[in-house]
């Protein structure tokens, strides 16, 4: 069974608690964590340092910008789209008046 420090065991928290360390780095920091009251102490402050940063309302916060900025960039689509519709019904009133006018000018043209 490897020894470790606290030194080490500090350090290795981090890998620890997102179960990035491999299988017998881990086991020695659990057995070290059950044994030692100071690294036990800071495993669960960097525990709750982490969870603070997880934390719900921040979550939201982050998700209602996202929203919000997806939001904007949707309402800009849907406003150049109206333009675009817009644009194309006077096109096309433009071509219908075209079309009438060339059809009524055909016939003098004979
Ligand atoms: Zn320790």
């Amino acid at each position: 069974m490897m020894n470790l420090t606290c030194d080490i065991v500090m350090d290795l928290v981090s890998i620890y608690k997102d179960k990035l360390a491999s299988q017998s780095s881990y086991e020695a920091i659990e057995e070290h964590l059950k044994e030692c009251h100071n690294c036990r102490k800071y495993y669960k402050q960097y525990d709750s340092i982490n969870q603070k940063e997880l934390e719900p309302e921040n979550h939201n916060d982050y998700l209602q910008n996202d929203y919000m900025q997806k939001y904007t960039e949707l309402s800009v689509k849907l406003n150049n789209r109206r333009k675009l519709i817009v644009a194309g019904m006077a096109v096309f009133a433009c071509a219908s008046v075209f079309a009438v006018l060339i059809s009524a000018l055909k016939p003098c043209k004979k």
